[in-house]
């Protein structure tokens, strides 16, 4: 990412700085995603940017539950 800093003589020069990455967060509720490093989102081994589930990084434990027990139900035919 460019940053642009101005010296004590005036003239502009360009600073690359490092990207500050958000937290990952579920993509139904909104929630932040435990268990996952923001900092190594890039590099790093894949069990520290991700969570080791179905759907993990993706959604939450909580809405993933909720999905799989509707999923469930659903196709058993159950209603209510
Ligand atoms: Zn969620």
């Amino acid at each position: 990412m460019k940053v642009f800093r101005r010296t004590p003589s005036g003239r502009t020069v360009v600073h690359y700085a490092r990207r500050s990455y958000s937290l990952p967060r579920c993509g139904r509720c909104g929630t932040v995603i435990h268990g996952t490093d923001h900092r190594t989102l890039t590099k790093g081994p894949k069990s520290r940017r991700s969570v080791e589930r179905p759907y993990g990084g993706t959604l939450c434990h909580r809405c993933l539950g909720e999905l799989i027990d509707a999923e469930v139900l659903n196709e058993w035919g159950v209603t209510g």
